[in-house]
């Protein structure tokens, strides 16, 4: 019997059985017949039981069905019929009704699980499938089955219900398409695109098949939308769409990842320069105009070229980079593209990459050491050269890294000022300058230091409000404007030659002294001397280097000295670590020196040390 129902139930063939809860009334029946008092009140239950039966399958909204395996006839209910547009009559009890309805691509799921439903080894199931509708049309519907055993525990029959889940499925179809799919063009929106990269990169392959990923973005497609209207920027993009298309193979997928942005998985070739060759196509396409009604408009496009890849062990395959990866490097070389103007192609490079993630790690590191105060001033010693007398520090920055330790200017004052941090770093410094040369003051009036000097950037200079800073910050700390020396470089002069002349003569008028610093080295500013209020030169270190043994540097020396005294200028010469040079400068009647052979930078406390 088991295997004969088996065999009907492979085949398609069905058997029938009624309700659990009445089969159990009747047998309780049975038993009431000998009991005549209890007989009345088991009438009764039968007559409760068929009742809520018949009260269930009316107000549900489920078809409910029974097998059982004796009869080998289905019982469906009158909802499980009027769900496929049928009244009680029109269909029979023959399981034929059932599994000759369900959709063939759906028919051996639900066979599989009858099956083992009644094989037993499952105790119930759920499916979904199709069923043919009396107006030809398939439903969806959800099924759930339960297997019913006697007491021997063999089952008798599998019973179960039936949902029309049609409407649902549309809503969960459009849902789907609406999280996956763009409504515009209908390609793959990013989450799509991405999805289908992951499944591919999941892919066990040994196949020497290559995988290329572009970005491509349109070049100021705002413009288009404020210029003709969104309506015409929509129906761009679709001829766009068909242009991308055109270009590429059937296997190929075009991605919507952006509201300009595109992305184009270019799936397995073989030719390691398809992906460029596809690129330039794309830009030729771009090179004539697009007609969109009236219009005719021409966009370029700027595209990456992520490095090739494989699926599968691209490790093994000698790829560096995984599909996902890819993407990431097409949309970092689409920038690049931008930034080397737009309408061009670039390849991704990695070190590049590598430089511009270096870069802004950097520059959020400087920062956060502006809020969390990790700089530090060192003072390096000026003295007068005859007797080495000390006569005023400069205030040199160092920033203490978390992990780097004690980091010179020379490893961050060129992003400083590439980013502007220059500009707020800069303040901070003048004003801890002006707070340490004022505490000494007070604190060592007998010492014979007379000035500090501090580095200022062109780019704070040029502020506006340079000069109201600096007596703000003068008055805030109640330094004396003369003891203030601002150290400022040649090439920075020269380049905001207007704003630093009036931004001086500010500062003269306040009392402040200017220094040029690094004298020689920039371009030649001597014909800037006369017209700018400078109260001293300082020699850049690279002339006092050779200047025992390199006569043009001597030469260089003497006349910087002379031209200083034609002006009326102090001269500082820096970088002075032997003995030789400071005789040299000396005979050369340079004045004052600064350098190792009288101190290096020195941490506050020592620098004060040396005022006692
Ligand atoms: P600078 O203003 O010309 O400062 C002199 C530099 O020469 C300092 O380097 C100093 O340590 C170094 N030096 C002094 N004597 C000797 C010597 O005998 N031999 C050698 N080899 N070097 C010597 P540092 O502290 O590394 O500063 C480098 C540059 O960074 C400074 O050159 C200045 O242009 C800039 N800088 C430092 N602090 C600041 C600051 O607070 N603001 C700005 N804008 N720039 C600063
Ligand atoms: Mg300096
Ligand atoms: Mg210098």
């Amino acid at each position: 019997m088991k295997n004969l129902t088996s065999h009907y139930l492979l085949n398609g063939v069905f058997p029938w059985s009624i309700d659990n809860e009445l089969n159990q009334a009747k047998q309780m029946i049975c038993i009431a017949e000998k009991e005549s008092v209890r007989e009345r009140q088991l009438q009764q239950a039968l007559k409760n039981s068929e009742q809520r039966y018949a009260l269930a399958t009316k107000v549900t909204n489920d078809g409910l069905w029974e097998w059982n395996f004796d009869s080998n006839q289905v019982n469906y209910s009158s909802r499980w019929k009027s769900m496929l547009g049928y009244d009680d009559d029109s269909i029979k009890n023959s399981p034929v009704e059932w599994l000759a309805r369900v959709h063939g691509a759906d028919i051996e799921k639900l066979r599989a699980n009858l099956s083992a439903c009644w094989q037993g080894e499952i105790t119930q199931f759920e499916v979904e499938y199709s069923l043919l509708h009396r107006d030809g049309k398939y439903r969806s519907m959800f099924c759930k089955g339960v297997g019913v055993r006697d007491e021997k525990g063999n089952i008798t029959s599998l019973v179960g219900s039936q949902t029309d889940i049609t409407h649902n499925k549309k809503i969960e179809a459009r849902l789907n398409y609406d999280n996956n799919y763009d409504r515009l063009t209908h390609l793959p929106n990013r989450q799509l695109f991405i999805q289908n990269l992951k499944e591919l990169s999941q892919i066990k392959s040994e196949s020497k098949c290559l995988f290329g990923v572009l970005c491509l973005d349109l070049d100021s497609f705002k413009y288009i939308n404020r210029n003709f209207g969104h309506a015409i920027g929509d129906l761009l993009l679709i001829e766009i769409v068909a242009k991308l298309n055109s270009c590429l193979r059937s296997q190929d997928i075009v991605a919507r990842i952006g509201g300009d942005e595109f992305a184009i998985l270019l799936a397995g070739f073989k030719q390691a320069n398809y992906p460029s060759e596809i690129a330039t196509q794309i830009q030729r396409e771009f090179s004539v105009p697009i007609k969109v009604k009236e219009h005719s408009i021409l966009i370029t496009t700027s595209i990456g070229i992520a490095p090739l890849t494989t699926i599968g062990n691209h490790e093994q395959q000698n790829t560096p980079y995984s599909l996902i990866e890819s993407l990431q490097n097409a949309e970092i070389a689409m920038h690049q593209a931008k930034d080397k103007g737009k309408a061009c192609s670039v390849v991704f490079e990695s070190e590049a990459y590598l430089e511009s993630i270096a870069k802004f790690k950097s520059e959020n590191e400087l920062r956060a050491a502006i809020e969390l105060e990790q700089f530090e001033l060192y003072y390096q010693p000026i003295v007068k050269l005859a007797d080495r007398q000390l006569i005023g520090f400069e205030a040199l920055i160092r920033w203490q890294h978390p992990e780097k330790g004690l980091v010179s200017p020379g490893g961050f004052i060129p992003l400083a000022e590439n980013t502007g941090l220059i500009v707020p770093i800069g303040w901070w410094v003048l004003r801890a300058a002006c707070q340490q040369m004022a505490t000494w003051q007070q604190e060592h009036p007998e010492s014979e230091l007379t000035f500090i000097s501090v580095n200022v950037a062109s780019k704070q200079f040029s502020q506006p409000y340079a000069g109201d800073i600096i007596a703000q910050i003068l008055a805030e700390t109640g330094l004396n404007p003369c003891c203030l020396k601002l150290e400022i470089t040649e090439s920075e002069i020269i380049e905001n030659i207007d704003i630093v002349l009036s931004t001086a003569t500010k500062l003269k008028e306040l009392g402040v002294q200017l220094s040029m610093d690094d004298f020689g080295t920039g371009y030649s500013s001597l014909g800037y001397l006369h017209c700018l209020p400078v109260d001293t030169l300082k020699i850049d270190r690279s002339f006092v280097k050779n200047i025992e043994d390199n006569i043009h540097q001597l030469e260089l020396v003497k006349t910087i000295v002379k031209l200083a005294g034609v002006f009326d200028l102090d001269i500082v010469a820096e970088g002075i670590e032997r003995e030789e040079q400071c005789t040299q400068l000396l005979n050369l009647q340079c004045e004052y020196g600064q350098g190792y052979l009288f101190s290096k930078p020195l941490p506050s406390a020592n620098a004060t040390n040396l005022l006692v």
